[in-house]
Order: C-alpha cells, then sequence, then structure tokens
C-alpha cells in the first residue's frame, strides 16, 4: 500500500519534497475486527485541490478551525473516487463505487462511511466525480446559482477560469444566457476557453500590467457578476469595474494561500458606492442539492451541452508534481491522480 506522506508544515509555495511516497505499510484487504461499520476502499482517483495548500499550514492561525491541518508524518487527505473493496457497513456492498474525501494510498479504510457519495451512474467518466460531478462541480452550481442569483444577458467575470471550478461556471453562465468573460494564465488556456468551452472571451491575466484597463475593456458596461476564485489585484481592479447592484460569489483566492500575510484591497468601498453584494461560500453548505444538481448536469454532459477538461496524472508516485503545479498554473482543467484502475 503506497502512499503520499505530507512531511511538515510549508511556508511559501509548496513543493514537491513537502511530500514523500513511500511504500511502508502492507495491504490489508478486510475490515479489521475492531472497526465495525467501517469500508475498505481501493483509490482510483485522487483529486488535487487547492484547499490542501491551507491544509499544509501550521495550525493555529484562522484557517485551521475551518480547515483540518494535515499532520506532519500523516498521509495527505482529500476527495477522490474509490470502489468497495470490503465492507462492515450495512448500506455498503463489495464493488459498489463511492466518492468522498479519502487518503494519499491505495487502500484506505473509512471510518465513518456514512460522508461517502454512492456512484449511481458509471455511464460518464468515474475520473468526472473528483470534479464535475463532485466537489468543484457542486462548488460551481452552488457558488453560481445560489450566491450570484443569476439573470439572463447579465455580464460574467470569472478568474482562473479554465479550472475545476472555473470552467463549469463560465458554461452555467452561458447556457443561462449570459456574457461571459474569463481570466487564465497562459494563451493555451485562453484558447481553449475561447474555442471550446463556449466563453465569449477570455484574456491571459499574465500579459495585463493594467487588470482595471483589461476589465474595462471587456466589460465597457461594467459587470453583473464576478465568481472569485484568484483574490489580491483581482479583487481590486474588479470591485472599479462592478456594476451598481452587482454580486460577487468569493469562492477562493489562491493568489493569496502562499503569501504570510494576505495583501490589501484598496477599492473596498466600491461595495457601499456600487451596494455591491460581496458573499463568501463553502461547497460544504450546499451538498443537499446534489441530487438537483445530477439532474440538471447529467442529460448537460450526456448531450455534449457542457464539456470538461481533466489533466489526469498517472500514478501515486506522480501525484505530489500534479498537486503543487495548481500554484503555477500548470494544470489545464481539473487536476486528479490516477493511481490504480479497475
Ligand atoms: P484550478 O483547477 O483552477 O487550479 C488552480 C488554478 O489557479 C491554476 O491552474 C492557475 O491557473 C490559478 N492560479 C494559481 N496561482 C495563481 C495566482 N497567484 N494568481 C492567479 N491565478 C492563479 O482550481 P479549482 O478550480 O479547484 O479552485 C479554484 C478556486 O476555488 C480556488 O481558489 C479554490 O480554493 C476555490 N474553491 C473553493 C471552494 C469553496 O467551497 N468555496 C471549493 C473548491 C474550490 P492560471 O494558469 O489561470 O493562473
Amino acid at each position: 500500500n503506497k502512499q503520499v506522506l505530507f512531511k511538515n508544515y510549508v511556508e511559501g509555495f509548496p513543493k514537491e519534497s513537502d511530500m514523500v511516497v513511500t511504500d511502508a505499510s502492507t495491504i490489508r484487504l478486510k475490515v479489521p475486527a475492531d472497526a465495525p461499520n467501517s469500508v475498505l476502499l481501493k483509490n482510483l482517483y485522487l483529486s488535487c485541490d487547492p484547499v490542501m495548500r491551507i491544509r499544509m499550514r501550521k495550525p493555529g492561525d484562522e484557517t485551521s478551525s475551518y480547515f483540518t491541518p494535515y499532520a506532519p508524518g500523516s498521509p495527505l487527505s482529500g476527495h477522490g473516487v474509490g470502489e468497495v473493496v470490503d465492507s462492515g457497513h450495512p448500506d455498503f456492498k463489495e464493488g459498489e463505487l463511492v466518492w468522498g474525501i479519502t487518503k494519499w494510498e491505495h487502500y484506505t479504510l473509512i471510518t465513518q462511511p456514512e460522508s461517502l457519495h454512492k456512484i449511481q451512474h458509471a455511464d460518464v467518466p468515474l475520473s468526472y466525480y473528483t470534479g464535475i460531478l463532485g466537489m468543484p462541480g457542486m462548488t460551481a452550481y452552488a457558488g453560481f446559482n445560489e450566491v450570484c442569483s443569476p439573470k439572463k444577458g447579465e455580464y460574467v467575470f470569472i478568474s482562473a477560469a479554465s479550472g475545476a471550478v472555473g470552467q463549469l461556471v463560465g458554461q452555467l453562465a452561458k447556457l443561462l444566457g449570459c456574457y461571459v468573460v474569463g481570466s487564465a494564465g497562459s494563451k493555451e488556456k485562453v484558447d481553449l476557453l475561447k474555442n471550446k468551452l463556449n466563453f465569449d472571451e477570455a484574456f491571459n491575466y499574465k500579459e495585463e500590467h493594467d487588470l482595471t484597463a483589461a476589465l474595462k475593456r471587456y466589460f465597457p458596461e461594467g459587470i453583473d457578476i464576478y465568481f472569485e476564485n484568484v483574490g489580491g489585484k483581482f479583487l481590486d481592479a474588479v470591485l472599479l469595474n462592478m456594476r451598481v447592484h452587482g454580486r460577487i460569489a468569493v469562492c477562493g483566492m489562491i493568489s493569496q494561500y502562499n503569501l504570510e500575510k494576505p495583501e490589501g484591497v484598496t477599492n473596498l468601498m466600491c461595495l457601499v458606492y456600487k451596494r455591491i453584494h460581496l458573499q463568501g461560500f463553502t461547497v460544504r453548505d450546499y451538498y443537499h442539492l446534489y441530487p438537483k444538481y445530477l439532474d440538471y448536469i447529467l442529460p448537460c454532459i450526456r448531450e455534449g451541452k457542457v464539456i470538461y477538461l481533466e489533466d489526469i496524472a498517472e500514478g501515486l508516485e506522480n501525484g505530489p508534481s500534479a498537486l503543487v503545479g495548481l500554484f503555477s498554473g500548470r494544470n489545464v482543467g481539473k487536476q486528479l491522480v490516477s493511481i490504480s484502475h479497475q
């Protein structure tokens, strides 16, 4: 049973050497007698998520009350897709497929399987349950529909737009009839947004010296909805370009995760002048909508109305590099790791 262990608390950018792949523990193919109600999972896909960097921080700051920090010497944990290989729980049977929180290893004993979601639809790629049909998909759906209160014809801007969450927010907005612009960090990503994912416009923020001016160019009449994934100077530039009664869903602020102190926002008074609704949210509060979301999104996937880009690393030993790559934008689409085929 190979594992990816977390070595020690991280400052600055995470590095591959902050994790180590070991071959230490022996494979247990049965639920042990002293862990009744548990299930043993064979992990198939592991998700690389920006929040995993937040969990690498030393406990004690504000974030540790929301996201349990990783313990040095323990395997990383996060979302994944797995197959039940043994079950001591009456609701789970051998051979069932599930997604939810698991560990970065080949086999994981899940002591509270009630938190897992059973996979009922296996006619779509299983890896999608780390992305569009899993946590990032729910984040896009709830963040856009529940937090942004979108209306047809509105002007929508999305940062980190080609990523796991952003690419779906843009397509949901297009299906509703909004005008959608996304920003991303390379020409390849900008081309994908415009030519494959149906965004109206996209730009490479790394080539813009003045983000405020760039947004003015793409939104001469202002932005109604900003889906915030990046934070820092993005939020500041967006505030100046918002329309009166605009809405900002604060999903995440990846540009801040590797900094010791967050960068300041100078244009916050725009919230007042323009009566902007700025709301932070976490997907945890919205899982009750998952069945409704599946009813909506599965036909869209099957009919090709929504496309989902994935970036799949092969093998547990390539997990650390894939995870670290999120913070330099190396991933094109949802980053995940395929660790064993059924
Ligand atoms: P992505 O798949 O978008 O991967 C991260 C991307 O962020 C990179 O590919 C890179 O793209 C971009 N990025 C990295 N560093 C910077 C930087 N300094 N400045 C600007 N862009 C940067 O990740 P997700 O879609 O999974 O997550 C997007 C956001 O949503 C994150 O902030 C995450 O924390 C948040 N989130 C929040 C949830 C919630 O419940 N509120 C749930 C899930 C995610 P590029 O090449 O474009 O720079």
